[in-house]
């Protein structure tokens, strides 16, 4: 081999590596919430989509747990939208503390998170949310020179063994159980 050709090898080695490291960062910023760092919508989606189908082929359950941060216009006409976007972003990290291998946390909304759990009992992911919405509450939020307190209302859904179960339809009974830990009080699951 010439030197030429050498040169020529290691030149398109160099190439072919920086296109994949581009082609990856660009993979990553179209799946993530960047203000939080989680999955987007879009990605979480997907994946309980694609999770969701492996369930239904292995028999095995598969649960999803919603959370809303309760009263959070309040945070943000109190403190600044830039203190309430703190919040989140220390929301989120609490929340992943408490993600599993093949658990996934994404940001669907504005201040509301989804976790799919997959090969996961309901009473099981009750006992997650349970711990995130307890270490939500027990944390010291320090905004502005001050502590304040930060709740999170929860709900729970599971699929097992139902063929035509979706993701869609899994987060959306999830929805429901949200809605009525709203009008329940907040601060639960
Ligand atoms: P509830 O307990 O019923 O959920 O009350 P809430 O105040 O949390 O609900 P509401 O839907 O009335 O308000 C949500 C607020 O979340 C309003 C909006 O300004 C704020 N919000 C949404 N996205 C962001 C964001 O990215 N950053 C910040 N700082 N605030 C956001
Ligand atoms: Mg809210
Ligand atoms: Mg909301």
């Amino acid at each position: 081999m010439t030197l030429f050709s050498l040169i020529f090898i290691v030149f398109l080695i160099f190439i072919v590596r920086k296109q994949l490291k581009e082609s990856k960062t660009l993979n990553k910023l179209a799946n993530t919430d960047t203000l939080t760092e989680l999955a987007n919508r879009r990605f979480v989606f997907a994946y309980g989509e694609s999770k969701v189908n492996l369930a239904k082929k292995n028999h095995q359950p598969l649960a999803v747990i919603i959370f809303d941060v309760d009263y959070f216009k309040t945070v943000n006409d109190t403190y600044g939208h830039s203190a309430g976007d703190i919040a989140l972003i220390s929301i989120a990290k609490i929340a992943n503390e408490y993600v599993r291998e093949h658990d996934i946390l994404g940001r669907i909304g504005g201040e509301e998170f989804l976790l799919v759990l997959p090969e996961t009992s309901a009473v099981k992911a009750s006992a997650v949310g349970q711990r995130i919405r307890r270490a939500i509450e027990e944390n010291d939020f320090f905004i502005k020179d001050q502590h304040i307190r930060i709740t999170a209302s929860f709900g729970v859904s599971c699929c097992h063994n139902n063929p035509a179960a979706n993701i869609n339809d899994i987060i959306s009974a999830a929805n429901t159980a949200l809605r009525e830990a709203k009008t329940q009080g907040r601060n639960q699951v």
